[in-house]
């Protein structure tokens, strides 16, 4: 048997693995390829594999992660979680995008574990996505499982559809932001998160 990266694999509904590789081989034979060649002979297979895996973030639900940990604590400053790795797919050119997710929230009676919120984003990022939306639903997802005070988003990424096609000039990132509560209606509280996220003290 050959070994894989995709863990889950076995989760994949076979039916659904077989047909999305009958799909990526012609695929490949539209692209002017020969899918019988001997270093293609898998790759339909692997291709289907690693496309269910890197779009699984639809069959999870979001605010279940943060529900099933949810606890009640009275500690009401800011909870910044940064840097958290992110790759996922525009939806456009089904082309990977990546970069970082820094998110933050101050509690209003409940917290969170926090990797449920490293959870939350990798859960997202594994859908066809846009980063606008990828932040705004991380936001909102945050702030109607815990009910905080605020939560605030912030995702620099890069996108591969605009490097690899000359669109972007290559290692620029896009930003983008969202935030609710206290982030919004607090200045000084904006300020403090964009200071923490922020390059100059990493
Ligand atoms: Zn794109």
């Amino acid at each position: 048997m050959e070994k894989t990266n995709y863990n889950k694999e076995e989760h994949f509904a076979p039916e659904t693995i077989a047909a999305l590789k009958e799909h990526y081989a012609a695929i490949l034979q539209l692209l002017g390829e020969d899918p019988s060649r001997e270093g293609l002979l898998k790759t339909p297979e692997r291709v289907a594999k690693a496309m269910s895996f890197l779009t699984q973030g639809y069959e999870v639900e979001p605010l279940e992660i943060i529900r099933s940990a949810t606890f009640r604590e009275e500690y009401r400053q800011m909870v910044l979680v940064k840097d958290i790795e992110l790759y996922s797919l525009c939806e456009h050119h089904m082309i990977p995008f990546y970069g970082r997710a820094h998110v933050a929230y101050i509690p209003n009676g409940y917290i969170t574990g926090l990797s449920k919120i490293a959870r939350v984003v990798e859960c997202y990022a594994r859908r066809l996505q846009v980063q606008e939306r990828l932040t705004v639903q991380i936001r909102d997802c945050i702030q109607e499982a815990l009910n905080p005070m605020g939560v605030a988003v912030v995702i620099e990424a890069s996108h591969m559809c605009m490097q690899m096609r000359g669109v972007e000039k290559q290692g620029s990132a896009t930003t983008t932001s969202a935030f609710t509560g206290v982030f919004l209606s607090s200045h000084r509280t904006r300020e403090e998160f964009m200071t923490l996220i922020s390059h100059k003290y990493r």
